[in-house]
């Protein structure tokens, strides 16, 4: 019996953890060895039972076995695809994210390169436009330096700013919080290659941007065209490849700026009378005043000139909009205009300033004139749309030929005594000799 207990014991265990061809060997072999041992045994029903039992038992074994691990490996199946399944969600989820983050960077691009039009359009000045753009660009441009090089003119100027370790960028020979009026500088040696090679840089050329090294430093530039030709030259310091697109959207706009400033200018310079006001402007104000003092001199007559600013102007530009303002600038003009002799010369001397000149007056006399300017406009309720405004002007006054000799003379002295009605409270008329 022992030997075909051992070879049972076999067969069991390969029924429970060996492949089943090993079953179907050592199931045989057990019959076989109990054929042999115990043949007798089969001459009885229970001999035939016995045998029934050992080679069925590891067959029970080995299904039992089999059964369980299909099971096992539905189950495995199972769970594998619901991995798969929990990881394509999250791979979605993943890329839902980076679509996101992108088109919020696109947004943040646009709307950054909306308040560069925006802001832009509000000025006829390139400094202007340059400190709009320095205003705007360490959100825009993580560079160290940015020049705006303007050769829109014969006399080519360069405006240079950079960055302050606060992530500021301020104009060079500028105090942080006021920009110079002009910080004008020539090219350098490195800006005159940069200008040789955006001159021969094909109008149309994709993605326009060259570079140039100087010693430690890493220029990149792009061209800024008007009417297929060269207008000026954007250079910024240490720009990463990634800020390429950004910096070509400001050139864009930049471009897009320059030509209507140098529209303006074109026209500006044509035009003897302001647009808005009426006014003669500076330009041929300054011809006729001069040829007036010339006259004055060589007859020996008295001039006095008056420079007129309007009171916090900007707050009523901030509060009403521009378009008000322009109406209450419109309206001070008139007032200006119709209060003076038809002999008297009145232009509009820079943006919210105005400059008289009346002739064959001397400073005595003028300053009552002046004085009654300025009640009248303080006086005069304007209406502006819905809005019924007021507006005061300050003033600065220079008589001929006791505060100067020549117009520069004469408009500087007025500037002061103009600067000094300002500091001294606004809605006042100021002399040197008052
Ligand atoms: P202050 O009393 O010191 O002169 O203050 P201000 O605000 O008048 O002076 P500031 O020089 O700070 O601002 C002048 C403003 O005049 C800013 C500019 O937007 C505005 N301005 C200049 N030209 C025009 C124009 O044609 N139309 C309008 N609406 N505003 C103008
Ligand atoms: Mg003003
Ligand atoms: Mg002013």
């Amino acid at each position: 019996m022992i030997p075909t207990m051992i070879c049972w014991l076999l067969a069991m265990e390969s029924g429970l953890s060996w492949a089943a061809r090993w079953t179907v060997i050592l199931d045989l072999v057990t019959i076989l060895v109990f054929t042999v041992t115990e043949g007798r045994l089969l001459n009885q029903w229970n001999g035939w039972a016995q045998l029934a039992i050992l080679g069925i038992t590891p067959w029970l074994l080995a299904i039992q076995r089999m059964r369980d691990e299909r099971l096992l490996k539905t189950q495995q199946a199972e769970e594998a695809r619901e991995l798969n399944h929990l990881s394509d969600r999250s791979r979605n989820l993943l890329s839902i994210q980076h679509q996101t983050q992108k088109t919020e960077r696109q947004i943040a691009e646009i709307t950054d390169a909306y308040h560069v039009t925006r802001e832009a359009s509000k000025t006829l000045r390139l400094t202007e436009l340059f400190s709009i753009l320095l205003d705007l660009a360490p959100r825009l441009l993580n560079v160290k330096t940015l020049r705006l090089i303007d050769l829109s003119t014969d006399r080519w100027q360069v405006l240079r700013a950079h960055q302050l370790p606060d992530g500021q960028i301020v104009m060079v020979g500028s105090s942080p919080d006021v920009p110079a009026d002009y910080a004008t500088q020539v090219p350098s040696q490195t800006e005159r290659v940069i200008i040789q090679e955006a001159a021969s840089m094909d109008h149309g050329y994709r993605d326009p941007i060259g570079w140039i090294q100087e010693g430690d430093s890493r220029f990149s530039w792009t061209p800024l065209w008007w009417n297929r030709q060269l207008s000026g030259v954007l250079v910024v310091e240490s720009l990463a490849e990634s800020q390429k697109k950004v910096l070509l959207m400001i050139a864009n706009q930049l471009s897009l700026q320059l030509s209507r400033i140098l529209l303006y200018q074109q026209v500006e310079s044509l035009a003897v009378t302001d647009a808005l006001t009426g006014l003669f402007v500076r330009r041929y104000f300054v011809e006729r005043a001069k040829e007036e003092l010339a006259r004055a001199q060589h007859h020996d007559l008295p001039a006095t000139l008056v420079m007129v600013d309007l009171d916090h102007f900007k707050q009523k530009n901030d509060t009403y909009g521009h378009l008000v303002g322009d109406i209450v600038l419109t309206e001070v003009a008139q007032l200006l205009q119709r209060n003076l002799r038809e002999v008297d010369l009145i232009a509009r001397y820079g943006g919210e300033e105005f400059i008289l000149l009346l002739v064959e007056t001397t400073l005595d006399q003028a300053v009552p004139v002046a004085e009654r300017l300025r009640q009248i406009i303080e006086l005069h309720p304007i209406r502006a749309y819905d809005e019924l405004l007021s507006q005061t002007v300050s003033l600065g006054i220079a008589g001929f030929p006791r505060d100067g000799q020549t117009l520069e003379a004469l408009i500087e002295k007025a500037d002061e005594a103009l600067y000094a009605a300002k500091k001294a409270g606004r809605n006042r008329l100021m002399g040197s000799h008052l």
